[in-house]
């Protein structure tokens, strides 16, 4: 641990008060009494500072170390990119783990000694007191009622297990910091699939867990065409009964209308694009979805805040290309990119078995927040082709500048250990398709996996921005972070109003209390342009999700919204038009179908 004195000719960083309210409740180092012992600057320093530590590993001098700590600093602490929030609260601390996502395998035996079901759950309690989230796939273990030999007993079944996790979590609230939040998976063709897509009807049951039904090709295929599929045997894989498609699929959607959950994940799809397939297949995803890993996988997530892109300054006449700044935004990947290859160096993980994986794949997760801001400063509505495209070609931009980047960083460091069978190396061998082609083009890259949209739930707060690639939420509201609720209006909406001299203060109320903008007062075109989530009718949301997905590595955490009046039929047609799009999953969201919301309009709070 270094020495963080922070240099006096640091600038301060500009954080609203409410970032500064949620840095000091949750990521300020504290003293006994709860009192924090440092300032939101020292802490960004700690973090500059211990990430760029880990060039001096490949032989960068003090002052080069020094210089580019500088640079870390100048871009969290004005807002341009931050990394997942165990790196914030964590890096150049005696904890040292500095990821947001985990996966870990759940064998079916109470303990081997190594991935059992109480194995796991120990180290399930050892993530989530260091702020990681974790993901499970329980498909491994036997169904409800089959036989316990070595007992003559009756196996209780994934569900029950899962149940355990989720109260080990309830018990082990996170040092201070959060509580564990966990994604349960089961795959489609588990025999207790029925029991496992209701098991959070009642939403006051399971509530650590985000739960998705891992979806195979052979299902999705089975419920276009109206046919059977087989339940198979966690044990042997043998045929143990068979399901109809379309009436699974039938309750997966009631209850993703009714409850939100579970969402779905394409497991296939997802394994067609898994960089290291010689080390083994995806097992589940995160809590949010946006990674799905291997067993014992981790990633270290970090986003580049996209909305600071845009010259304001600019004339409004030029087209919307031509006003994002693509030099800065090149820099800033490729420092970030750095960054986050970086963090697996100085990261301090919980078992050796992450501790191997990570350094033989170096997987990252660079994704971007500020997404509906930027579509804002363009003047382009969220819900258009003009938007969806510019997120094809903004995502495209980024992925490929990470890749040159990590390609710039194997010069020095040397390519990922398992690169040669990798997607990316010479001898791809499992990693081709049917026939024969290769999944990506050979690449000397460091990193397996570069791309990804996190929620930013809590980093976009520090950089004052919109959420990952999700719309506005709201005009103007009160936002419930941590349990108070703060009010927050839209600075670009504010800033429109009083150029164009239709700014009021009475007006700005009237839009907080009401939740929406659609007053006389507000221009049409403004009122295109600032669409929120509960105004984009669903199809965008994926279209917007999908043309993401296309340049992006991992997956994408996005919310795909619904009116409390949608019907099944709405939510079923939106899973189906994910899967054609080549979505990774989907999650969805009716108004009003869930007792607690994170975020809330004036009008419900
Ligand atoms: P942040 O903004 O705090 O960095 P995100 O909202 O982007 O985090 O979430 C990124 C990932 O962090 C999630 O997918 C999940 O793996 C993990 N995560 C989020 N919230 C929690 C939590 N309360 N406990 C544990 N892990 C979490």
């Amino acid at each position: 641990l270094f020495d963080d004195h922070l240099p006096s000719d640091l600038p301060e960083a500009t954080l609203s008060d409410n970032a500064r309210i949620v840095l000091a409740k949750r990521y300020l180092k504290k003293d006994e009494d709860g009192q924090p012992i440092e300032e939101p600057e020292t802490m960004f320093w700690r973090v500059a500072r211990t990430i760029a530590g880990a060039d001096a590993r490949y032989g960068a001098s003090e002052a080069a170390v020094d210089e580019l700590a500088r640079q870390f600093y100048a871009l969290m602490t004005t807002g341009v990119f931050e990394p997942n929030s165990p790196t914030l609260m964590n890096a150049g601390r005696p904890l040292g783990q500095l990821s947001a996502c985990f996966v870990l395998p759940v064998d079916d035996a109470l303990s081997n000694g190594r991935s059992g079901i109480y194995d796991t759950l120990k180290a399930m309690a050892l993530v989530h007191q260091s702020g990681g989230g974790t993901g499970f796939s329980f498909s491994r273990l036997r169904p409800e009622g089959d036989n316990v030999r070595s007992t003559m007993g009756v196996a209780s079944g994934p569900v029950s297990f899962m149940k355990l996790y989720d109260a080990s979590t309830e018990v082990v609230k996170q040092g201070g910091t959060r509580r564990g939040a966990n994604m349960g998976i089961l795959r489609v063709d588990h025999p207790d699939i029925r029991n496992f897509i209701a098991c959070k009807n009642d939403t006051s049951q399971v509530t650590n867990f985000n739960i998705s039904v891992a979806l195979t090709d052979e299902f999705m295929k089975a419920v276009k065409a109206g046919g059977s599929y087989d339940l198979l045997s966690p044990r042997n894989g043998s045929v143990v009964g068979q399901e109809d498609a379309r009436q699974i699929f039938d309750l997966i959607v009631h209850g993703a209308w009714k409850t939100g959950e579970p969402g779905t994940f394409f497991i296939d799809r997802a394994n067609e694009y898994n960089p290291v397939p010689s080390l083994g297949s995806y097992e589940a995803t995160n809590p949010c979805g946006e990674q799905p890993l291997l067993a014992y996988d981790v990633c270290n997530l970090g986003s580049v805040n996209v909305g600071r892109f845009v010259k304001l300054d600019a004339p409004s006449d030029l087209p919307p290309e031509d006003r994002i700044d693509w030099d800065e935004l090149r820099r800033v990947v490729h420092l970030a990119t750095h960054f986050l290859d970086n963090v697996i160096d100085a990261n301090r993980y919980p078992l050796a078995e992450i501790h191997n994986l990570a350094h033989t794949i170096r997987r990252i997760g660079l994704g971007i927040m500020g997404w509906a801001d930027l579509l804002v400063r363009l003047g382009i509505p969220y819900s258009s082709h003009e938007g969806v495209e510019m997120g094809r070609r903004v995502m495209r931009f980024i992925n490929e500048e990470s890749r040159n980047a990590s390609e710039r960083l194997a010069e020095t460091r040397g390519v990922f250990p398992a690169w040669g069978p990798s997607i990316w190396g010479p001898d791809a061998t499992c990693a081709r398709r049917a026939d024969g082609s290769r999944v990506r083009p050979m690449r000397a890259l460091r990193n397996c996996n570069l791309t990804t949209v996190a929620p930013t739930g809590t980093i976009s707060i520090f950089a004052g921005c919109s959420g990952g690639i999700e719309p506005l939420f709201a005009v103007a509201f009160m936002r419930n972070q941590a349990g108070s609720l703060m009010p927050d209006v839209n600075p670009d909406f504010v800033r429109i109003a009083q150029e164009q001299g239709w700014y009021s203060e009475e007006l700005m109320e009237r839009i907080a209390t009401e939740g929406h903008i659609h007053f006389d007062e507000v221009p049409e075109d403004i009122q295109r342009v600032f669409v929120t989530a509960h105004d984009i009718a669903p199809e965008w949301h994926v279209r917007m999700q999908a043309a993401f997905q296309e340049h992006v590595d991992s997956a994408i955490s996005k919310t795909t919204n619904f009116p409390n009046e949608a019907t099944e039929d709405d939510v079923r047609a939106i899973y189906e038009l994910a899967f054609d799009l080549d979505c990774k999953g989907v999650t969805v969201y009716r108004d009003g179908s869930r007792p607690m919301q994170v975020l809330s309009t004036g009008k419900t709070s």
